[in-house]
């Protein structure tokens, strides 16, 4: 393998960004495919909603961002950084510990124009088909991408693929009687403002981060809020924050009449019905599916989630594990991918890599994991351990610590409170 390997990276958000700089500082030739006009991805804001508000049709425009208005990051700016530019160290126009979304993008504008990489983005240009083909044993692979209308064909020796998971709404398809429900149902990707919710009973179907959150402000202006969550460690019954809020457990089924039923015999007629219920995987330009085989919540085989064993290093994923930190688990894997690609570490042979992923798998199923659980890692140091150890990166230990520290916040009070808690012990 030599160094000038011609890469694509599709996507510009910060898995893109950072493959990028990676790949640039190994002195490979870098294309970034974005079908936006800027970069950022999640972080680029985006006011507008789609026109199916369950993000079904697939006929629809597809907004990419799924952030809303009032979002500050869940993650302290310290634990959003890089190695070697750091969010904590750099304030644009918001302080806070845990900053709001703008402050993210501002951020991430630096770090593309400080490494040099807008010049290496093509934006307005979506990826539309990515096909491996076989030329004298080595893989190529052929990208075909759209500009404002007009097709391109060429041909890159690899691929990185940044295109996000946080898009595609995922919904629940075991609530008897939903498909039948007439009223408003929207998925939290077309979340922006509450203002619409007011004065109405909702229903909010999940209680993670953006379940929690968004109940929230939308209690702020509801009528009357009531989250359904499957987790056992939330308290069920009235909030003790809010007068008009509920939790109760699953939903039983919605009755011939439209009325709402929940497992705990609470049943209600509801006028808007809010799914935060999580994303899918979406890689529609992938051609390979004999190679990597895309599910809504799995995409293998993949070594440690980013490599195809069949295809390694050639074909790659950046930022597919969830539960996480994600900026720095983007940073060791693109690093990783760089390294890999310019000989400066070696994988292990795709029979070894193969039944590592076969073994992750077994584990799953004997600890009685859903295929859901694939790439979540949990909160957990030890992937990054690994991905620093097989890079040579160095990490603050500071940032070890404060991942430790979030880490029993959450364990000890929750998504409600772990913020304060962490701001607290942190004097911020
Ligand atoms: P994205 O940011 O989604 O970027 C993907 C890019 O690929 C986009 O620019 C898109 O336009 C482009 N693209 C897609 N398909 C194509 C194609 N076919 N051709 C060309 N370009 C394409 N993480 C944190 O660390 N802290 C937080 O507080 C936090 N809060 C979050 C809150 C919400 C509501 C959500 C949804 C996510 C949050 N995250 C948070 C996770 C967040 O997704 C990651 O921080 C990060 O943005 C992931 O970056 P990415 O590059 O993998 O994907």
């Amino acid at each position: 393998m030599t160094n000038s390997l011609k890469v694509a990276v599709i996507g510009a958000g910060v898995a893109g960004l950072t493959a990028a700089r990676e790949l640039q500082r190994e002195s490979l030739q870098v294309v970034v495919f974005e079908k936006s006009n800027q970069l950022g991805g999640t972080w680029a804001y985006d006011p507008r909603v789609e026109s199916d508000l369950l993000g079904v049709d697939p006929k629809r425009d597809v907004v990419h961002s799924s952030l809303y208005k009032s979002l500050k990051t869940n993650l302290p700016r310290e634990l959003m950084s890089f190695t070697d530019f750091k969010f904590g160290e750099k304030v644009y126009s918001d302080p806070r510990l845990f900053p709001g979304h703008e402050e993210v993008l501002m951020f991430l504008k630096d770090f593309a124009s400080h490494f040099e990489l807008t010049k290496l983005i093509r934006f307005n240009t979506m990826v539309t088909r990515v096909e491996v083909v076989d030329s004298a044993g080595i893989p190529e692979f052929v990208v075909e991408s759209n500009t404002n209308g007009v097709n391109s064909v060429e041909v890159f020796d690899a691929v990185v693929i940044c295109n996000g998971r946080n898009t595609q709404p995922l919904l629940p398809t075991d609530i008897p009687g939903i498909e039948t429900w007439s009223r408003k149902q929207m998925h939290s990707h077309n979340y922006r403002v509450p203002e619409p919710f007011r004065d109405q009973i909702v229903v909010v179907i999940g209680s993670g981060p953006s379940g929690v959150d968004i109940s929230k402000e939308i209690a702020m202006v509801a009528k009357e809020v009531h989250i359904s969550s499957r987790s056992s460690l939330v308290k069920l019954g009235k909030s003790d924050k809010f007068n008009n809020m509920w939790h109760h457990p699953e939903i039983k089924c919605i009755s011939k009449d439209g009325l709402i039923m929940f497992e705990d015999g609470f049943s209600i007629d509801a006028d808007v019905i809010l799914h935060c219920t999580g994303y899918k995987f979406h890689v529609p330009f992938l051609k390979s599916s004999s190679i990597v085989s895309v599910e809504d919540k799995r995409i293998g085989p993949l070594y440690k989630h980013v490599f195809p064993p069949q295809l390694a290093p050639r074909l790659s994923f950046v930022g597919l594990p969830e539960h996480n930190f994600a900026f720095l688990i983007i940073e060791c894997q693109s690093r990783w991918i760089a390294h890999a690609l310019s000989n400066k570490v070696s994988l292990p042979s795709e029979d070894e890599m193969l039944s590592e992923v076969v073994k992750h798998y077994e584990e799953m199923k004997e600890k009685g994991l859903p295929e859901k659980a694939t790439h979540q890692l949990g909160f957990k140091l030890d992937y990054m351990n690994w991905m620093w150890a097989q890079t040579g990166m160095v990490v603050e230990k500071r940032i070890k610590e404060m991942v430790e520290c979030l880490v029993h916040c959450l364990m000890t009070v929750g998504l409600d409170g772990y913020m304060d808690m962490f701001s607290q012990i942190y004097g911020r």
